[in-house]
């Protein structure tokens, strides 16, 4: 049969989560809390539902949210956006991500990528024809190079994908990252596709530097966000994407033939609860709390913790504990010691494996501490 991804196998995510449950062990590896969300977006939930908003949802989102969105976009970034033709409303970043690459990639256009990146990436750019261009973040920092940007530039270059706070590696980019990227943004004339699901899951008093606080770079740049993190709710699959209007008209185009539309109830509600800020204000130091919680717990043991700035990972290099390669490692420690992590060599077009593990974090104190009674035994 004919094959468009002939070398993907099932997302990492999937295989570790399943592995964590067929050997019971605890999972730190699919990044979701295991904790209870809010009964009040719960409560509102139930109250549109009762209240009949039960149907397709109009296509590019319920108003309500959108103009809630708007209103949270000028408060945390200075940013005007036009909520009727600006913002769309996804399933999830996942298909934000996917209809804004389709949107702006057209066959043979090369799409720089920085690795390692998020598994979608790559996949959806070739689904449109695109050719993604994989270049590494400087291992242990995690930066860019943004010398080797300028030199992977070519005449076929059309778009640059960032993801800030960075899954998995949880380092961030600095003012001076955006400032570089918007000269070299606007004198190639590029767009960029910022992933900023994690936008506030940012710790040690650092700055979410999303594309749109640089009006420049905001003109050419489609930033895409995810209500999962921010709500504790991936499971909800709500996320938005937010671009210019000649671009928004484009991202609809898929996404009308993609989902048509995203839950009714679900957006209502998150129209509501958008309105209090007290509802996402406080997301930093909740999981930099967590963070903290689980470096200490494995303080003392053979695991090097990486620096975590940002996101709900923490990334442990296990070169003291054993030469084992990455995916062999998380395998062995979930089936023989039962924490389930992720191994991040897969994140890495070329496969780079230097023997760290991705643990998320967005977890109860208790499961917190069981894992960490068994990693601190290395
Ligand atoms: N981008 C990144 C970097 C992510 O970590 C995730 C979720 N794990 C997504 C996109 C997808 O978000 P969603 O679950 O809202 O589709
Ligand atoms: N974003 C989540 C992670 O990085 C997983 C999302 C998914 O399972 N597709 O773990």
């Amino acid at each position: 049969m004919h094959s468009r991804l002939p070398e993907v196998g099932t997302s990492i995510f999937a295989v570790m989560s399943k592995m964590a449950l067929d050997h019971h062990a605890i999972n730190l590896s699919q990044g979701f809390p295991d904790f209870a969300i809010d009964d009040a977006i719960i409560d509102q939930v139930y109250r549109f539902m009762k209240d009949g908003n039960n149907q397709y949802a109009p296509m590019s989102g319920v108003p309500a949210l959108r103009n809630s969105i708007a209103e949270v976009l000028k408060k945390t970034f200075g940013f005007a956006a036009d909520a009727e033709t600006n913002i769309t409303i996804t399933a999830g970043a996942t298909e934000g991500l996917f209809a804004a690459i389709s949107a702006v990639v057209g066959a043979g256009d090369e799409v720089i990528v920085f690795d390692p990146a998020y598994d979608s990436y790559n996949p959806a750019i070739r689904l449109n024809g695109g050719v993604p261009v994989h270049i590494n973040l400087r291992y242990p920092d995690y930066t860019i190079d943004w010398d080797e940007v300028k030199r992977k530039i070519s005449p076929r270059t059309k778009l640059i994908m960032i993801n800030t706070p960075h899954n998995p590696c949880g380092v961030v980019l600095s003012h001076n990252d955006l400032v570089m990227l918007e000269r070299i943004v606007l004198e190639h004339n590029l767009y960029v596709l910022s992933d900023e699901v994690y936008e506030r899951l940012i710790y040690d008093g650092e700055r979410h530097q999303s594309v749109l606080r640089f009006p420049g770079l905001a003109n050419h740049s489609i930033a895409v966000f995810s209500f999962g993190k921010t709500f504790h709710a991936t499971g909800w699959k709500a996320g938005y994407v937010v671009a210019s209007e000649k671009i928004t008209r484009e991202i609809r185009k898929t996404h009308q033939f993609i989902v048509f539309s995203v839950n009714t109830p679900v957006q209502c509600a998150l129209a509501e609860y958008l309105k209090t800020p007290q509802h996402y204000e406080s997301l930093g130091q909740f999981y930099q709390q967590k963070r903290d919680y689980f470096l200490n717990g494995i303080k003392g043991s053979s695991f090097e913790p990486l620096a975590c700035r940002g996101s709900y990972f923490q990334l442990l290099s296990y070169k003291n504990v054993s030469a084992k390669g990455d995916v062999a490692m998380a395998e062995y420690l979930t089936k023989e010691f039962k924490v389930a992590s992720i191994p991040i060599s897969v994140f890495y077009q070329d496969k780079s494996d230097h023997q760290i593990l991705r643990f998320c974090f967005a977890k109860k104190e208790e499961t917190l501490a069981r894992a960490c009674e068994i990693l601190s035994k290395f």
